[in-house]
C-alpha cells in the first residue's frame, strides 16, 4: 500500500480535533499535498519546532464543505481488516442491546467510527449508505466484510438522499449482492411489517424512532391519532396495545397501503386518511374531534440552520392544534428529527404551544433516537431525534 497523503490543517482545526469533534472544514484546510476525493489521508498540524504532528487517519472529500471526517487518532495504516474490526465491534454492541427485532442499525456513521457509513439490517437483507467520498470509495469493502460477517440474502444500496451531492456524489439506489424482489417482512416493535428498502423512505423504515413505538405504547388507550405515520410504527403499536381506535394520517399513499397491509398481517383495525396532517388537525378541530394520544413524527422542517424560523413556526402549528385536540389526561408524543432545532428550542415551542391553548402539560419522557443509533460524545450532530411524551393536565 503507498503511504497516505498528508493534509495539513489550522492550529483551529486541530484544536476541534483534539476537543473531540472529528470534522475539519474546508477553510481549516492548509495543504492538500496531492490527495484526491474519498481517499484515506494522515492529518497533520505544524508543531512548534516547525516540524508536524499526526492528528490521525481521515476521508477526504473534495467537494464537500466537511473537507475531513476522522476515522482514527492513530497514525496507522487503515486496512481490510482495520474497518473490519469496526464493523464487529458495533456488531457485539448491537447484540449486547438484545433487540428483539429483527431490524435494526448495525453501523451509524461517525457515531461507530466509520463515517459516512451506514448499515442497515433488515433480517436477512442489509442496507448500506455509504455518505461520503471515503465511504463510497470503499464500497466493495463494505461488501466484502457484510458478506463475510452477516451472509446477506441481499445487500442493496440505498443512496438516494440529496446530502450526497454535496459530497460531489450522483443519487443511486440498486441491488449490489444477492437478489431482492419487491417488499419483504420484517419484526419491528413485536409486529409483522412490510419493509421495502428501494421504495420506501430512508433505508425502509425509521429505526431512530423504533424503540419510541414501544416507549409510546405504553400509554396507548381510547382514540390515538398518529399523523405523518409512514407505514404505521406508532399507530400500529397502540392498536396492539389494546387502543380502542386509532387513525393514522400521512400524505404518502404508498405509505399509507403499507400500513393496512401491516394491520392485516397483524389482524389489528386501524383508519387511514391520506391527507395533509396540517390541514387534517384543523379539520378534526373543526370538528369537535378529541383523542387519548396524539403523536406528531414529521419530517425535518429545518434541513439546515437558516430554515429554523419557519421550521419553528410549523412544529409551533402542528403541537399547537394537537394540544387543542387531546382531552384531559391525554397524552402528546411529539418528535423533531431536525438536528438544527435543539431540545432548548424544541421545549420552548412546546411551552408556547400549551400557552396558546391555555393548557398545562406534564413532560413524562425526554427521549431520543433508538440505542442503536448512539451519539458520539464530542459529535452533537450525531443526535437529532427529539421524542417528548407529554401529558395534558
Ligand atoms: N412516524 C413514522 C415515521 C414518520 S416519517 C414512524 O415512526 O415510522 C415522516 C412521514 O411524514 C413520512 O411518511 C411522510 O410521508 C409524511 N409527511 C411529510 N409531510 C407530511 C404532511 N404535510 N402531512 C402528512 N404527512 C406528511
Amino acid at each position: 500500500m503507498p503511504e497516505a497523503h498528508q493534509i495539513l490543517i489550522s492550529k483551529r482545526g486541530a484544536r476541534r480535533l483534539r476537543a473531540g469533534h472529528v470534522w475539519i472544514y474546508q477553510s481549516d484546510i492548509e495543504d492538500l499535498s496531492d490527495a484526491s476525493s474519498g481517499e484515506v489521508v494522515k492529518v497533520v498540524t505544524q508543531h512548534k519546532s516547525g516540524g508536524s504532528n499526526s492528528l490521525g487517519m481521515a476521508f477526504y472529500s473534495a467537494d464537500s464543505q466537511i473537507s475531513l471526517r476522522l476515522i482514527t487518532r492513530s497514525d496507522i495504516e487503515l486496512d481490510k481488516d482495520f474497518f473490519k474490526s469496526r464493523i464487529q465491534d458495533a456488531l457485539q454492541f448491537r447484540s449486547r442491546l438484545n433487540i428483539s427485532d429483527s431490524a435494526y442499525r448495525v453501523v451509524y456513521s461517525e457515531a461507530d467510527r466509520l463515517p459516512g457509513l451506514i448499515i442497515d439490517r433488515y433480517g436477512d437483507v442489509v442496507v448500506l449508505q455509504t455518505q461520503c467520498a471515503g465511504s463510497e470509495r470503499l464500497k466493495s469493502t463494505w461488501i466484502d466484510i457484510v458478506s463475510e460477517l452477516l451472509k446477506p440474502r441481499a445487500i442493496i444500496e440505498k443512496n438516494s438522499t440529496p446530502a450526497r451531492r454535496l459530497e460531489g456524489l450522483e443519487e443511486l439506489s440498486g441491488v449490489l449482492t444477492g437478489s431482492l424482489d419487491g417488499p419483504f417482512e420484517i419484526i419491528q416493535g413485536g409486529l409483522r411489517m412490510m419493509v421495502d428498502p428501494l421504495a420506501g423512505q430512508k433505508t425502509g423504515a425509521y429505526l431512530d424512532q423504533r424503540e419510541n413505538h414501544r416507549a409510546a405504547a405504553a400509554f396507548a388507550c381510547g382514540h390515538c391519532l398518529d399523523t405523518f405515520c409512514y407505514q404505521g410504527g406508532f399507530g400500529l403499536s397502540f392498536a396492539r396495545a389494546g387502543a380502542e381506535n386509532v387513525t393514522l394520517v400521512d400524505q404518502s399513499e404508498q405509505a399509507l397501503e403499507v400500513a393496512k397491509e401491516n394491520a392485516r398481517l397483524n389482524d389489528l383495525a386501524i383508519e387511514t386518511h391520506h391527507a395533509n396532517a396540517f390541514d387534517f388537525l384543523k379539520e378534526q378541530q373543526i370538528a369537535g374531534a378529541t383523542y387519548q394520544v396524539v403523536v406528531l413524527d414529521p419530517p425535518a422542517f429545518a434541513k439546515n440552520r437558516k430554515a429554523i424560523q419557519r421550521a419553528a413556526r410549523g412544529y409551533k402549528e402542528i403541537n399547537l392544534r394537537a394540544m387543542r385536540l387531546l382531552e384531559k389526561g391525554g397524552v402528546l408524543i411529539t418528535s423533531s428529527c431536525s438536528y438544527h432545532m435543539s431540545s432548548e428550542h424544541f421545549e420552548a415551542i412546546l411551552l408556547e404551544a400549551a400557552r396558546d391553548t391555555g393548557r398545562t402539560l406534564q413532560i413524562i419522557q425526554r427521549r431520543g433516537q433508538s440505542r442503536d443509533h448512539p451519539e458520539l460524545l464530542g459529535v452533537p450532530e450525531s443526535a437529532y431525534l427529539k421524542c417528548y411524551i407529554l401529558r395534558v393536565l
